[in-house]
C-alpha cells in the first residue's frame, strides 16, 4: 500500500476539517507533520505544511471531492500580479510583524500574536493579503 500527499495545509484546523471530509467519503486517510505545526505555525514553511496523505488507489476520487471544496473556499481568486488561479492561503514569510513573533514565539515557548495570513501565488510567488 503506498500513500500520496494529496494535498498539505499551514492550519490544522483546515487541515481536520479536510480530513473529516476524505472519511465521510470512506476514504482512509492521515495527517502527517500535524504536530510540529501545531506547536507552531512558522514550522509549516520549514516543514512544508500538514500533509493530508492518502492511499494511492483513492487518489482521483479524493481530488474530486478536494476539488468542490476548494471551489467552495477559492471560487473566484486570482493572483493579482499574474491571474493565475494556483493561489493558496500561508502565513507570509515577508512580514516583519511574523518574523519578530516568531523570535518571540520560540523564546517565551507560546502561540505566535501577530501572525499575518496572506495568499501566495504558486505561479509568480507574489503574495497578496486577504481582501474581505
Ligand atoms: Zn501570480
Amino acid at each position: 500500500m503506498k500513500f500520496i500527499t494529496i494535498k498539505s495545509f499551514d492550519n490544522p484546523v483546515e487541515a481536520n476539517i479536510v480530513k473529516a471530509k476524505l472519511e465521510d467519503s470512506g476514504i482512509p486517510c492521515f495527517l502527517k507533520d500535524e504536530n510540529i505545526v501545531a506547536i507552531n505555525p512558522l514550522y509549516a514553511n520549514a516543514t512544508g505544511g500538514i500533509k493530508l496523505q492518502i492511499n494511492e488507489k483513492f487518489k482521483f476520487l479524493a481530488l474530486e471531492i478536494l476539488g468542490l471544496t476548494e471551489q467552495y473556499y477559492e471560487q473566484s481568486l486570482v493572483c493579482p500580479a499574474c491571474g493565475s488561479d494556483k493561489v493558496h492561503f500561508v502565513s507570509s514569510s515577508k512580514s516583519l510583524k511574523n518574523l519578530f513573533s516568531f523570535i518571540l514565539s520560540l523564546v517565551t515557548v507560546t502561540y505566535p500574536i501577530f501572525l499575518k495570513k496572506v495568499y501566495k501565488c504558486d505561479a509568480c510567488g507574489k503574495e497578496f493579503p486577504i481582501e474581505d
